[in-house]
């Protein structure tokens, strides 16, 4: 839990706070519950938020960021989520992600223009279950032939590039293992399959690549370490995934707690009924066994332990409880809970996206125990 922070991270913690009802919420007060929020206002959190020094605590310090550890991190992501905004997703800054590496050309072309907020990339990874064959590439001397389809890209519509994992082989066919690989959405051969949007709202696209060019210095590392970089982030993404599910768990339990208080057409408020109570207690017992695990496993990727199986466990758990909590919240408020534009149905369609994101639910449990029984990684 987050008791007994230290001094440096409550200030900070105090500090969002402050910065969420002073920038935040009041601007997001001025938006209709549909209307898409405005570049401008978007721009105008992002620079409350360099003013603050929020932004910069993803960034490395080459680019003039001044990167927090985890454990501020989670503290930041999970006050984020429970304040229910939907400008908290500003105020933190663009990471490199997967390009952190990235020297020569595709540092200058492709990294130093996302950091600069001047190019935004998204992530090609997972494929349809259609696919002939895995995305492929032909890897002739200083080219790369690319071929194949991902099926769920992210922000695919507007992204400048897409990082693409492509299984290597020469010309010959001999296979040299997987890469990622920078794939301009310019680039000939890039075909928008199809457009869609995921109940949450989120949007994506299908990709079809057709004989794509590349040259090879858009390669990210060697050949062979193309899977390896993939999952290289992928622990800090869950335990952000982790966060954000333990942050809108509060939102939601502090919300039920409101409507259990109030008046209730059947003379007294529901929260008189013992059998509300025992559903609102499992609420609050999950959510505060989902934070204790969630700020343990912080702290521990801090001290550097190895933490892949905790992180893993910590992503399922917190994951797991918000839509548990998620749904006692809309069957304890009733049929209001479903009404469009009610808080509730949007958290309920929000949540069912963190169970397979970044790892379902059932494949982690898989790598969890492979992890232990094969590779003797962290405690669980
Ligand atoms: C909102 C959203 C955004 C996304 N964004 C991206 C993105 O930007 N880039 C990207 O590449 N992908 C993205 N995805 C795709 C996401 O990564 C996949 O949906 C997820 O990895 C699951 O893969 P799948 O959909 O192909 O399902 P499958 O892999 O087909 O799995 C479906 C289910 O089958 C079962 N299962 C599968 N394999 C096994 C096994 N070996 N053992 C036991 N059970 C198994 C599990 O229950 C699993 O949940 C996104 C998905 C969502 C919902």
């Amino acid at each position: 839990m987050p008791e007994h922070l230290p001094p440096a991270i409550q200030t900070i913690s105090e500090r969002l706070q402050q910065f969420i009802a002073t920038e935040l919420l009041p601007r997001e007060a001025s938006l209709a519950t549909s209307e898409a929020v405005p570049a401008e206002m978007q721009a105008a959190v992002r620079e409350a938020s360099r003013q603050a020094g929020f932004f910069q605590m993803t960034q490395p310090a080459e680019f003039g960021g001044n990167p927090a550890d985890t454990l501020t991190l989670t503290v930041i992501r999970e006050a984020l989520a429970a304040a229910n905004t939907r400008l908290g997703h500003l105020v933190l800054g663009p990471g490199p992600g997967i390009l952190h590496s990235a020297s020569g050309d595709l540092k200058s072309r492709y990294l130093d223009p996302v950091m600069a907020g001047e190019k935004r990339g998204a992530f090609g990874f997972t494929e349809p279950d259609s696919a002939p064959r895995p995305t492929w590439g032909v890897l002739d001397g200083d080219n790369l032939t690319v071929n194949g389809q991902k099926s769920y890209v992210t922000g695919g519509a507007t992204a400048d590039f897409v990082s693409v994992l492509v299984n290597l082989e020469n010309p010959a066919g001999e296979k040299l293992g997987t890469a990622m690989v920078v794939v301009d959405r310019r680039d000939p051969g890039v075909i928008l399959d199809r457009e869609f949007t995921s109940m949450e709202g989120g949007g994506h696209v299908s990709m079809v690549f057709r004989d794509v060019q590349v040259p090879a210095w858009r390669m990210i590392g060697k050949p062979g370490e193309g899977m390896p970089r993939a999952l290289g982030n992928i622990g800090n993404v869950r335990l952000m995934v982790s966060a954000q599910a333990t942050g809108m768990c509060q939102w939601v339990i502090e919300f039920v707690e409101q409507h259990l208080r109030a008046p209730h057409r059947t003379g007294s408020p529901l929260g008189e009924r013992e059998g509300v109570r025992l559903r609102y207690a499992d609420m609050r017992i999950e959510t505060y066994a989902a934070r204790s695990m969630l700020y343990r496993t912080a702290r521990l990727v801090d001290s550097g332990e190895n933490s892949v199986n905790e992180t893993i466990a910590t992503k399922v758990f917190c994951t797991e409880v918000a839509g548990r909590v998620v749904d006692s919240a809309v069957q304890l408020v009733g049929g209001q809970a479903l009404v469009s534009g009610h808080p509730l149905e949007a958290l309920y369609r929000q949540v069912r996206s963190f169970r397979l994101i970044e790892g379902a639910s059932d494949l982690l449990r898989i790598n969890l125990v492979k992890g232990k029984l094969e590779l003797d990684k962290g405690r669980l």
